[in-house]
């Protein structure tokens, strides 16, 4: 299975252009959507999973065309989007048992074999008779990913899933979807570089409607190899090495800023080469388009 996305623009109506011409080849494994607040990742989950429509392009899921066959996505969809409400005084096993009603399974016993295999998998089945209003947020989203995963589906869309978990809720997420089965397409999209770093073996970067850079993060990080370099600097002299240097991402350390570059060839003057990250990687593509100062 693979999604195909070819020239897709969306301009909403009140002019934001905030998909331009986008293209993107999405194959079975874990697959990374990076971008800053803005850059269209919402906007583009939403039209891959049919809730809204494009201006123009076209999607296609395998033989599915997307745009004009919405029904025969959403056969194979599950759809974590980034918000979503619960109801609050229902336990999840019955939720998820509705979920699984809608879906299509009509066998009782089929379906208390999913909702319990789904469940267990998402480590939810201690507290499978607590009301959802009790979940904490970790548990909220991991009964996302649950209600996402009912009916097996072959395309899998998370939006922003680790926005507001604590480190071990998040690491705990992140275990979950890796185990998502090796046959299924999964999106995940975030602002969260690390989230890609741990989990994906393909991604894209994508800023202001437009892929800046696409591929496996190892490659893009090989590519920026030997050509990113750090100094530390007076916070008042940042503007002028803005203005001599390819300036990357800067970051506060112990009262100091820490300036990144990137230089083919050794910029000296006190900078330190650095072994690039998928950090590196989209901070340099990024900085590109927006203001470093607002990422
Ligand atoms: P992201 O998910 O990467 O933060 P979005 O897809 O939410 O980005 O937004 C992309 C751009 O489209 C932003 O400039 C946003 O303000 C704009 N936008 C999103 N939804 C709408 C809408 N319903 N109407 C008008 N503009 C929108």
């Amino acid at each position: 299975m693979q999604l195909q996305i070819t020239d897709l623009n969306k301009v909403y109506a009140n002019g934001t252009h905030a998909l331009k011409s986008l293209s993107l080849t999405i194959n079975k494994g874990m697959f990374g959507l990076l971008g800053p607040n803005g850059a269209g990742k919402s906007t583009l989950m939403r039209t891959i999973a049919t809730l809204q429509q494009p201006t123009s392009g076209s999607i296609t899921f395998g033989d599915v065309d997307v745009l004009t066959d919405p029904e025969g996505l959403k056969r194979q969809l599950g759809y974590l989007p980034q918000e979503f409400s619960l109801y609050p005084r229902i336990d999840s096993e019955t939720l998820l048992d509705h979920f699984a009603q809608l879906k299509g399974i009509t066998n009782k016993a089929e379906r208390k074999e999913i909702v319990g295999y789904l469940l267990r998998k998402t480590n939810l089945w201690d507290v499978r008779k607590k009301n959802l209003g009790t979940y904490s947020g970790g548990m909220k989203q991991r009964f996302g990913i649950a209600q996402a995963l009912v009916g097996n589906p072959k395309l899998v869309i998370v939006d922003e899933p680790t926005a507001g978990l604590d480190p071990a809720e998040r690491t705990r997420f992140h275990n979950l979807l890796s185990e998502i089965g090796n046959e299924t397409v999964v999106i995940l999209s975030t602002h969260i570089v690390e989230d890609v770093t741990n989990l994906c073996t393909d991604m894209a970067i994508i800023c202001a409607g437009e892929v800046l850079a696409k591929g496996a993060p190892q490659a893009a990080i090989d590519q920026l190899a030997g050509q990113v370099f750090r100094k530390a600097v007076d916070r008042s002299e940042v503007e002028g090495y803005k203005r001599e240097h390819r300036l990357i991402s800067t970051q506060l350390r112990e009262g100091r800023m820490n300036i990144y570059i990137q230089s083919e060839t050794d910029p000296g003057a006190g900078f330190i080469p650095v072994e690039p990250t998928l950090e590196e990687v989209y901070f340099y593509h990024v900085s590109s388009r927006t203001n470093i100062d607002t990422l």
